[in-house]
């Protein structure tokens, strides 16, 4: 029987850790008392002919249905004439915008201790359409496709994002002095959604010069909106700046009011089944989810007990240096709670 008093939201804990570290959110969510009910799904055995790939067509109507949901990592299951797992995810839910929050994790040192910026992926198009072919021998073409409609989706996002989330600047990243036609709409667009949001500063930044002022000093930048390549670099870029993919969180908005949040890592194959996983980046990845609906004193409370349970440093996985399983880690953080 469905309680009405919870909210339901998908939830693919993925191969390999997958389980783990999904393991460890549903605990803490309960110690935490969120308002959270969990339909699971599993990728199948069989390519399901609607989808073309192992994602079977349920699990996509569930999470249209709860329009939430949480995703482990998923190995892609190696063979011909399907399509891999997260692409499928990104094109039947129209997946556009890729947001990862990147901030300092206090007590857990870096280069850098005052890193609070948010990257914002436009994630259908640009360098990404997939159109690459061979005009003759030893000349191919790879085209990139920028809409109107998909960098205003995307521009409207990234400035809703800053004003819901207390942000006061939004950079859209760009190559506009050489790729006129293309970064030249995506500025345009930017442009005109920030004409909207007066109270947001609003500003221009050449990629290149992006990346020098990233390294030199993260501390400038709040919200950065970007293209497709550009945004799969300059998001790593920014987790190598508090410590790697295993503490990174993010959350892909599609259309229709859908967030999947996912960590950004992979299934981790090496160390599954051993309980040594770090459990970090789902568990703030889930706190994304949880500010998506708007449910803040539970995000901030967990995220809370993982930074606590981080900067006290008794109990880290080996991936931060320390010798505690998934389980005592995520134990810590209850106690927090
Ligand atoms: P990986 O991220 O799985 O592992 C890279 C290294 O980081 C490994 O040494 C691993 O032990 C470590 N690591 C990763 N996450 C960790 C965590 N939470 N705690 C502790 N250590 C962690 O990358 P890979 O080995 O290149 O990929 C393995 C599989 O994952 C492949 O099948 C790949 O297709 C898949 N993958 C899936 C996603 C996704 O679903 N979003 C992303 C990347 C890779």
């Amino acid at each position: 029987e469905r309680n009405p008093n919870l909210i339901r939201a998908t939830l693919f804990p993925g191969d390999g850790i997958g389980p783990e570290i999904a393991e460890s959110v549903r605990q803490i969510f309960k110690v935490a008392e969120v308002p959270i009910e969990w339909e699971e799904h599993y990728v199948g055995k069989e390519i399901d002919p609607r989808t073309n790939s192992f994602l079977t067509w349920e699990s996509l109507e569930s999470l249209r249905r709860n329009k939430v949901g949480l995703k482990g990592p998923m190995a892609t299951p190696i063979g011909k004439g399907h399509r891999s797992l997260n692409l499928t995810l990104r094109k039947e839910l129209n997946l556009y915008a890729n947001v990862r929050p990147c901030y300092s994790l206090p007590g857990y040192k870096t280069r850098y201790d005052d890193v609070n910026l948010i990257t914002i992926r436009e994630n259908t198009e640009g360098e990404y359409s997939g159109l690459e072919h061979q005009v003759v021998r030893g000349v191919v073409e790879s085209l990139k496709i920028i809409t109107r409609q998909a960098s205003l989706r995307v521009a409207e996002y990234a400035f809703h994002y800053a004003k819901t989330h207390g942000r006061e600047r939004v950079s859209a990243i760009h190559k506009a002095n050489i790729m006129q036609k293309t970064d030249g709409l995506f500025l345009k667009c930017c442009r005109e959604v920030a004409e909207k949001y007066p109270e947001i500063k609003y500003e221009e930044v050449v990629i290149d010069n992006c990346c020098m002022m990233l390294v030199k000093n993260p501390a400038l930048f709040d919200v950065l909106v970007m293209p497709n390549l550009y945004g799969d670099i300059i998001s790593d870029l920014c987790a190598g700046l508090i410590g790697g993919l295993g503490l990174t969180p993010s959350c892909n908005i599609g259309e229709g009011g859908i967030a999947l949040a996912e960590a950004v890592h992979g299934s981790a194959p090496d160390i599954a089944g051993k309980n040594l996983a770090n459990p970090t980046a789902l568990l703030l990845s889930s706190v994304s989810m949880l500010r998506h609906l708007e449910l803040n004193d539970k995000a901030d409370r967990i995220q809370d007990g993982i930074l606590k349970t981080i900067a006290e440093g008794k109990y880290r996985t080996g991936d931060l240096g320390g010798t505690a399983s998934t389980t005592a880690f995520t134990n810590a953080i209850c106690d927090h709670l």
